[in-house]
């Protein structure tokens, strides 16, 4: 290979960094699966060796499930419980034993020869959400070959063995990217997928440097090449030369040693260079996060995300058991405020009652999630805000509602948390009368109405990943219209501005929780915008800081004028790069 010269190929970055490292193909089975027929008398003896790959890769999904780490488990909880349900789906696996008995075809190509069927007859289909749920049979059937094959799970073993290699595969299931990272492998690159599918936010979430949507990579790259991925750049470079090699040992360098002087960003106030305070909050999960955000020195946490609590079990949690967890995070914040975000499932957010009672709507994102789904099901929403303002008694407490559409959801709600205060009162259980409520603003209705929805409640936050979503009506989970995810889009910075200006014009805080506030791009635009609050994964906050900071407002709001004034696209991207180019000093 040394003779080769470099190769540059280039896909999409989802997880930033950079990785050096030689090459692991993964190629999964089903590629290779040959048309072979069994003789009559063997049927039994391979309905039983079928019965045995089902029964363990129940099982090896079960280990997995059992033994992520709690900071990612709700992220992959959810994927597994629905990858078991279908080794369990009695028609699927009544249609593979069909094939065995009547047509005399080996488990194997009776399993893959039922995906094809499945496949063909998705392929057809227009709904993206059922087009997704394709990759999920072709992650079990993969599992259900390797055990077939009396190997074990082909992504265990050979993820077992990746430490400081760059693996190479055609897809990656959330559950790979985590096996990937406990095997300690240094860098991802696969054929499919997006910038928010969820295992591209897990790989940014640990931080695993990877380039997704690289066409034909299972062909491209061989084992033992010597790899190069600029998780910043989207690059990769095939058996790079000593000169190319030696940059990027450079640029590595540079990039964990600017990670470390931007962490010293951290011990500043957040203050731009016009002396104007801005918020920075924490997106947060799950309570284990707390510990790192100790040390970035936050305004507190802008956005909590309960679900964690709901999902991965069978039951709902009680009102006690909401009230213990939710205490504990508000005493470790000391008065800082923490929001709590009500219950959002629905959606890519499965419980398993749900999916156990099939009621997975054909279009989720549209469906019964976050307030619907709250107020469909009152007694859990109760418990949940009596749990929430009795915590408020610790500190800084407020409640956000998400996916608010119409304003009378806003006065059942508000119907919900008074019945709450008023059977807490009752029992003369100790609770915050005084707890602010806010809204996600995330569904156009409420964004262009922000005016008049601003007269309703104590504060807003923009969940730009959901309103991009519905803006543009493109499904956020579905990597075949990404191209169409864009935060610059007029429509969806005007809806932006509408929901800022109506706070301003209101006296209301605004604050921006999704995805864009914690994306460097988009950080000078928001400010010019007049945004004062932003929270975002923890790990983006050095970064966030550093920009914010070093920047002043009288001159982006003239720039970003002429950016919001601007139809095209291109142009209005280009504007935006100059405007992150400049420095404001
Ligand atoms: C959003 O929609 O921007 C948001 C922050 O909420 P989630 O990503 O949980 O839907
Ligand atoms: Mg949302």
């Amino acid at each position: 290979m040394k003779n080769n010269s470099p190769i540059i190929i280039r896909g999409l970055p989802v997880s930033k960094g950079i990785a050096i490292g030689q090459c692991r193909v993964l190629e999964h089975g089903q590629n290779i699966i040959e048309k072979q027929q069994i003789e009559k008398k063997n049927i039994p003896k391979e309905l039983r060796r079928l019965e045995k790959a089902l029964k363990t890769t129940l099982t090896d999904l079960k280990k997995i499930k059992r033994n992520i780490s709690p900071s990612i488990k709700k992220n992959i909880g959810l994927f597994l419980d629905t990858h078991m349900l279908l080794i369990k789906d009695d028609e699927f696996i009544l249609n593979i034993k069909g094939k065995i008995s009547s047509k005399l075809y080996s488990s194997e190509w009776s399993l893959y020869d039922e995906y094809l069927s499945i496949k063909s007859s998705f392929d057809d289909m227009e709904d993206d959400y059922i087009k997704q749920r394709i990759e999920d049979v072709s992650h079990v059937v993969k599992m259900i070959l390797k055990n077939l094959h009396n190997k074990k799970s082909e992504s265990k073993q050979t993820f077992t063995n990746m430490n400081n290699y760059i693996v190479v595969t055609d897809d990656l299931s959330p559950a790979d990217v985590l096996l990937a990272h406990e095997s300690k492998c240094i860098g991802l690159i696969s054929e499919f997928g997006g910038r928010s599918s969820h295992s591209s936010i897990l790989t940014r979430s640990l931080e695993l440097p990877s380039i997704v949507s690289v066409k034909h990579a299972l062909s491209l790259f061989k084992n033992d090449d010597l790899l190069i991925v600029d998780g910043n750049e989207g690059l990769i470079i095939i058996n790079p030369d000593k000169q190319c090699k030696n940059h990027y040992v450079q640029l590595q360098a540079k990039f964990i040693q600017n990670k470390k002087i931007l962490s010293n960003v951290l011990k500043k106030e957040n203050m731009t260079l016009d002396k104007e305070k801005i918020e920075i909050m924490a997106n947060l999960e799950l309570p284990q996060e707390l510990k790192i955000i100790s040390k970035k020195n936050i305004d507190g946490i802008g956005l909590f995300r309960t679900e964690y609590l709901y999902t991965d079990r069978k039951d709902f949690p009680s009102e006690s058991e909401q009230y213990s967890a939710y205490k504990k995070i508000v005493e470790k914040m000391d008065g800082k405020p923490v929001i709590f975000r009500t219950l959002d499932i629905g959606s890519d957010k499965e419980i398993p009652e749900n999916i156990k009672t099939g009621a997975i709507a054909r279009n989720p994102a549209l469906g019964l999630r976050g307030i619907r789904y709250s107020l469909n099901n009152k007694s859990i929403f109760i418990n949940q805000i009596k749990a929430i303002l009795r915590s408020g008694v610790f500190g800084n407490v407020k409640i956000m509602l998400p996916m608010i559409t119409t304003f009378s959801e806003i006065k059942k709600a508000f119907d919900v948390i008074n019945k709450a205060k008023n059977e807490l009162l009752e029992k003369k259980i100790k609770f915050n009368k005084n707890v602010e409520i806010g809204i996600m603003v995330e569904v156009p209705s409420c964004a262009i109405l922000a005016n008049k929805f601003a007269s309703h409640v104590d504060f807003f936050s923009i969940g730009t990943n959901d309103l991009v979503q519905y803006t543009l009506a493109i499904d956020r989970v579905d990597d075949e219209v990404n191209y169409l995810y864009n935060p610059l889009n007029s429509a969806v910075l005007n809806l932006i501005k509408t929901v800022i200006d109506a706070g301003i014009k209101n006296n209301i805080p605004v604050a921006l929780c999704g995805e864009m506030a914690g994306d460097i791009n988009y950080t000078k635009l928001l400010l010019g915008l007049g945004l004062k609050s932003f929270s975002m994964h923890p790990s983006a906050i050095p970064e966030i800081k550093n920009i914010i900071i070093n920047s002043n407002l009288p001159d982006l709001k003239i720039a970003v004028k002429k950016i919001i004034d601007n139809d095209d696209t291109n142009e209005k991207i280009q504007l935006v790069q100059r405007l992150n180019n400049t420095h404001s000093k």
